[in-house]
């Protein structure tokens, strides 16, 4: 029996994505070969390549604004040092937000190249909300926030007005609601959340940005390079990129981002509901920053926590505990996990009320 699948990344794709894609590992496109075995400059994988690309810009309406997207291997982590390898001056300055371990990742990067400011950190209180107010200094050569506190469960519901280029890790949340992303100069993303399987990263860059630091960059990190390579410069991630093609394809199929923003938002406010009603739970992060797609929560008791795990465990739940960096639980709703499943959880946690 398939499970409800909470975890918080690799994660839950679209069931058809696992199909499709044990199919090409098979046999792809009908070819007598398997999608592992072909040249990744052979014509079929290049057309996996370039639809993918473009399909990336169609959806976040990012097409013929100047932007391009690249599938690079390495993970989300080593764009905390390629953006600023490629954005920061020499004896230049970035800006940050640190709004949880993640972006305190990127910050201790961006540190080896030059001056880096923190603008605001919500550290002090274990990263529970995401600082506002708080001012950028017009003299830095970008702006770094995370859209998504993938472990604290705090989602940014506004983006600074600034005139720097703005930088943003939305590893865990892209494709998942509607947003201005031409207000982006860089956007990143591990694939294994909404996208695909672990193993790639999407960086969608607009490409004025690039080659005003006066660096000499190495060419595996350098943006310039991957995209005159087509995203090709060397042999990349074959497959995943392949999966997170079907998973972008299957996006655009049921209507795109305003479509799942939609289901997201049912998702996100049964299972909000439910904490905030049920007596033995409470949210851990500030309400009005509260992510829709991790859910971090707590038992009031923990001593209800052996028959609450025992309880989801029979219901077919999976991947709930929280980080061990915070405990509790974290319920991940990524795109492709249905509604359904998170009924199944709420149902759980009203059980256990009728019986502890
Ligand atoms: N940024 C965010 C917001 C993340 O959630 C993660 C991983 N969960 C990373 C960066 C690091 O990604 P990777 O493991 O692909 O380097």
């Amino acid at each position: 029996m398939k499970k409800h699948n909470y975890s918080a990344g690799p994660c839950i794709l679209p069931q058809e994505v696992f199909e499709k894609s044990a199919q090409a590992i098979l046999n792809f496109n009908d070819s007598g070969l398997s999608l592992l075995e072909i040249s990744h400059r052979s014509k079929d994988f290049v057309a996996v390549m370039e639809e993918a690309r473009a399909l990336v810009l169609e959806l976040l309406d990012l097409k013929d604004k100047g932007y391009q997207a690249i599938f690079l291997g390495g993970g989300a982590s080593l764009e905390f040092l390629m953006v600023p390898y490629n954005l920061m001056k020499e004896n230049g300055k970035a800006a940050y937000l640190n709004t949880g371990t993640w972006a305190s990742g990127a910050i201790k990067e961006a540190k080896f190249f030059g001056t880096t400011t923190v603008v605001a950190s919500s550290e002090e209180e274990n990263f529970n909300h995401i600082p506002k107010g708080y001012t950028i200094p017009a003299d830095a050569d970008y702006f770094h926030c995370t859209s998504n506190n993938t472990i604290f469960g705090t989602q940014m519901k506004e983006f600074p007005e600034t005139d720097i280029p703005v930088v943003c890790d939305m590893s865990s949340d892209i494709f998942s609601r509607k947003i201005d992303f031409s207000k982006f100069d860089i956007i990143y993303a591990g694939a294994q959340k909404n996208m695909g399987p672990a193993g790639t990263t999407l960086v969608v860059i607009k490409e004025e940005i690039l080659g005003k630091t006066g660096r000499t960059i190495p060419s595996m990190l350098d943006y310039a390079k991957h995209i005159k390579a087509d995203s090709m410069y060397n042999t990349p991630p074959v497959f995943p990129v392949y999966a997170s093609l079907l998973t972008l394809q299957w996006l655009k199929k049921i209507g795109g981002i305003e479509a799942i923003e939609k289901i997201n938002d049912a998702k996100a406010a049964l299972l909000y509901n439910e904490i905030d009603r049920n007596p033995l739970f409470r949210g851990t992060a500030a309400v009005e920053d509260r992510s829709n797609m991790n859910a971090t929560f707590l038992l009031n008791d923990e001593s209800h926590a052996a028959k609450f795990d025992e309880m989801c465990k029979a219901a077919g739940i999976n991947g709930l505990p929280g980080h061990r960096s915070v405990g509790g639980y974290r319920a991940s709703m990524y795109n492709a996990l249905p509604l359904e499943s998170v009924q199944v959880l709420a149902d759980v946690m009203k059980e256990l009320e009728t019986i502890v």
